[in-house]
Order: structure tokens, then C-alpha cells, then sequence
């Protein structure tokens, strides 16, 4: 291994050598990340086995470092030609966007300046950003002035965060039991939270990390569109309490991450009310749409829930992670307040400076909210209401196009922009389809199950795509399964 040219300095600061050593190494870097773009492809194909194969050539920690020049080279040749490009309009499979422009700005400046959310001193000016954005959010949800909120690592952890809540809430107003300092009460084993059987993974992870298990977890079926069927909500909550079970929370799905289906938040209001329930709203999907004037009446009034989950990496294009849950009446983040005398200690707060610490459950922590404050105001209303409208238009018209092309059938319509169907042939034709597309034509697209058959999935997040594109990969797939069919 050669020696590196030149050591490279350890930071910026205000010496000129600094400056231009750190704008030279962002250059490069923007440099090789250009050059690697040639095409609209999505992925260029590699096989694990192959990607596998070239990282082993690699020591993670070499005995001498190989410096900035020969690592970008390496880079260059290794890394950047396998990433998947987000930004194409061949990338359809996951709820995972591309990032809008000015947001990969934010991540520069959040990773150059480095703050962390603990503390007010470690992030004075990205502390009072997060401050004034929650706040605005809290508004735009419908919230009043006894709500808070906390940016998050997204949905799974904001989900999280809300359960913990609802789980200590309950417990302490019903049985007066105070689960942050106690622990779980005897009858733990009887707590019982009913979402729908399309809702997503967290809230096993989160009933089994909290202490409930899996089994605490009702799946309620859904109905012909894939939402909470309300009534099947309340039968199993009357028959759990008949068997001295102890229903605490209901989540509502806004937006399931297959299908886009969106439970009815008022009628689950008035089942919550009734039997005394924390009513969580994980909106990681539908909460964009929020910013639609034409489409925001689909997700019902959200502010009914006692807390929201809002996901920025999905709908909104803001770039991993960046995510944030919001609590109507803020008192529910006592569950994850602590203080420290070498951190945030109790008189800071007497003194006006914010730690953000006392809300999360995370300690070092990224300045996320940086990004949703640039990009809102550099898009405006009218930027963000257009990238949702054409995402949901888009939705449409590929199910509109599916409904009536003899070859396609539709799982249902969607309300959000996923676009879930099925090629009429076996489950076996339409996974091959997928792999096809995802080995040899450089187009990703997502694969779920529905009523027991393998079903395909466009997410159409990306507002370039068109509905021209859509067509010709319709045309595309009908195509490749005559081919794997003969
Ligand atoms: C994506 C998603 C999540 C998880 O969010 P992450 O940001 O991936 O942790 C939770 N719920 C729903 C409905 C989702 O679609």
C-alpha cells in the first residue's frame, strides 16, 4: 500500500488550509457521486455473491491508512456504482424516497457542525430549530397549546415512544401503578393493544421491548379496504375485558405501509372514549398527505389521537432518518425525563434553556429538524402540495390502467400512493417478475402477500415519475411474463 500523498487535516477550522482542504475533499466527493450517475437505472444488477466478493478484498482497518485520494478512488470503483439510486423513476419497491436537494444541504451542514439534541449547550441554535418545528407541526396536526413533540430515528421509534406513554399512562391512572420507578405491575401479562392485523411490525417489537410480549397485541381484521373494521374492535375489546383482560391502547394505521389504507380515527375515538383508551395514531405513511389541501380529508381529524407518529423520510423526501412523534398533552413525556447533574440538570430549565433530552429516547441525538425547516421553506405549501397531488394522481391512474388491462388484477384502491396487483398468473410468475426486473432491466418494485397470493407493488413516492413511465412499465411487466411463462 503507498503511503498517502498528504496527510489530510483532522478538521475544518478557520485556517485557510482548513477551509480549502475541506472544500477540496467535498468537491471530490460531489465529483465521483456525479460521475457515477450515467443512467435512470435504479440498480445496476450486482448478485450478492459478487458484492460480497469485492468488500473482501477490503481490512477494515489497514495497518497504515491509505489516505483521502486512494479511499475516494476505491470508493468510486466499489461503493457508489452499487448504490441504489433513490431518485429514479425505476425505484418503486418500499416506502423510501429519494431526498429533495436542498435537504442533502441540511445533512451537510448537520454533519459538519456535528450538534447533538441532548442539551441546550451542545446545540443551542439546532435546539430552538427543533423547538419552533414541533410547534408548527403540532398546529398543522390539528394540535392546541398543551401539545409537544420530539424528532425521532423515525416511525419504528416514534411508535415506540408513544406505546410507552400509553402503557404508563394507563397504568398509573388505572392502577395506580407507577411503572417508571416499580417497574411492571403484577398484572402486566393482561395488557392488551388491538391494531389491525395489516398494522406494522413496531408494535410487536414494541409490546415484546416493553416488557407485554407479543401476545399483547390484538390484530383486529380489517375490511374490504384493508381498514380496522371498528366493529370487530369492539367486540374483541368486550370479550378481552369478560375475560378480565386489560385493554389500555388502540393504534390506528394512517396509512398501511402496504397498502396505504387508512383506519377511521373518529369512530376509534368514540370506542377509546367509551372504555377509557389511549388512542396512538402511527401516521409514518399518511402523514404527508397532510399537507394536500384536495387529498388531507382521507386521514380524518388526527388531532382526535392523543399522539401521532410522523414519518419526514417517507412522503415528504427528507433524507434518513427523520422522523418525530407528536403528543397532544405533553405531560405524557414525563414517562422518558430524567436529570443529570453532568447533563440537563433541573435549574437549566429554570433558567430558559431547553434539553431535549427529557423526551427522547435517544441521549446524542441528530439535528433531523434542520431538514424539515429548510425544505418547508423552500418548497412553501404549494411545492409540497404538488409533489403529494402528483404522487397520489399517479396512484390512481396506475390503478385506473391495471383495472382495465386484461392481464393485471388489483389487491384494492389505494387511498395513499402504493398500488398493490398481481400479474394473473401463479404467486411463482409474479416473484420471478420481480427478481427480472431486479436483476436485468434495473427496475426495483416491492412484493407482499394478499389473501394468500404473492402480490407486486409500485410506492410511488417520487414526483418524476410520469404517467407515461407507468404505462411502459405496465407494458414491461406483461411483457417479461409472457417470456417466463413460454
Ligand atoms: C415505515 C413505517 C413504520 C416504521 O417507520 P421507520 O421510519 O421505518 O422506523 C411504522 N409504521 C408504518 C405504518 C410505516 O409505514
Amino acid at each position: 500500500m503507498s503511503k498517502p500523498t498528504k496527510a489530510l487535516p483532522y478538521f475544518l477550522g478557520p485556517e485557510k488550509e482548513q477551509k480549502d482542504e475541506y472544500k477540496r475533499v467535498l468537491t471530490e466527493t460531489i465529483e465521483a457521486i456525479t460521475a457515477s450517475v450515467k443512467d435512470e437505472g435504479a440498480y445496476q444488477g450486482a448478485s450478492v455473491e459478487a458484492l460480497q466478493q469485492t468488500l473482501s478484498q477490503f481490512s477494515l482497518l489497514p495497518s497504515h491508512g491509505i489516505g483521502w485520494e486512494a479511499l475516494l478512488e476505491e470508493v468510486k470503483q466499489t461503493i457508489l456504482p452499487h448504490f441504489l439510486r433513490t431518485w429514479s423513476p425505476n425505484y418503486m419497491a418500499h416506502l423510501h424516497s429519494p431526498a429533495l436537494l436542498e435537504s442533502i444541504a441540511s445533512e451537510l451542514i448537520i454533519a459538519t457542525f456535528n450538534q447533538s439534541m441532548d442539551s441546550w449547550d451542545q446545540s443551542p441554535i439546532a435546539t430552538e430549530v427543533e423547538v419552533a418545528v414541533v410547534q408548527q407541526l403540532c398546529n398543522l396536526y390539528g394540535y392546541g397549546k398543551e401539545s409537544d413533540g420530539v424528532f425521532t430515528s423515525g416511525g419504528s421509534q416514534s411508535n415506540l415512544s408513544a406505546i410507552t406513554m400509553a402503557r404508563d399512562w394507563y397504568c398509573s391512572s388505572k392502577l395506580n401503578h407507577d411503572v417508571k420507578k416499580e417497574g411492571l405491575p403484577a398484572s402486566y401479562h393482561k395488557l392488551r393493544l388491538y391494531t389491525s392485523e395489516v398494522s406494522h411490525f413496531s408494535m410487536e417489537k414494541s409490546a415484546h421491548l416493553l416488557g407485554l410480549g407479543y401476545d399483547a397485541v390484538r390484530k383486529v381484521p380489517v375490511d374490504d379496504l384493508c381498514r380496522m373494521d371498528v366493529q370487530e374492535l369492539r367486540g374483541m375489546i368486550e370479550s378481552d375485558k369478560q375475560a378480565g383482560l386489560l385493554p389500555f391502547c388502540v393504534v390506528a394505521t394512517i396509512g398501511t405501509t402496504d397498502y396505504g389504507s387508512i383506519d377511521r380515527v373518529e369512530a376509534i375515538r368514540t370506542v377509546c372514549d367509551e372504555e377509557g383508551m389511549f388512542l396512538h395514531a402511527d401516521a409514518a405513511y399518511g402523514s404527508g398527505l397532510q399537507l394536500s389541501p384536495t387529498y388531507r380529508t382521507r386521514l380524518g381529524d388526527l388531532s382526535l389521537c392523543d399522539s401521532i407518529t410522523v414519518d419526514f423520510h417517507k412522503m415528504f423526501l427528507l433524507p434518513i432518518s427523520c422522523g418525530a412523534i407528536l403528543v397532544k398533552n405533553k405531560e405524557h413525556f414525563s414517562v422518558f425525563t430524567l436529570h443529570a447533574d453532568y447533563l440537563n440538570r433541573e435549574e437549566d430549565e429554570e433558567e430558559g434553556y431547553t434539553n431535549l433530552v427529557g423526551k427522547s429516547l435517544q441521549t446524542t441525538r441528530r439535528a433531523d429538524a434542520l431538514k424539515v425547516w429548510m425544505a418547508f421553506q423552500c418548497r412553501g405549501k404549494d411545492g409540497y402540495e404538488k409533489i403529494v397531488d402528483t404522487c397520489i394522481e399517479n396512484a390512481t391512474f396506475l390503478a385506473k390502467a391495471l383495472l382495465a388491462h386484461p392481464s393485471f388484477t388489483l389487491a384494492i384502491e389505494p387511498e395513499l400512493s402504493s398500488v398493490v396487483f398481481r400479474h394473473i398468473g401463479t404467486s411463482e410468475l409474479n416473484k420471478r417478475i420481480r427478481k427480472e426486473l431486479l436483476h436485468h432491466h434495473q427496475v426495483v418494485i416491492g412484493q407482499t402477500v394478499y389473501k394468500h397470493q404473492t402480490y407486486l407493488k409500485f410506492t410511488l413516492l417520487n414526483p418524476t415519475i410520469t404517467k407515461e413511465h407507468l404505462s411502459e412499465l405496465i407494458a414491461l411487466i406483461d411483457t417479461l411474463a409472457n417470456e417466463l411463462q413460454q
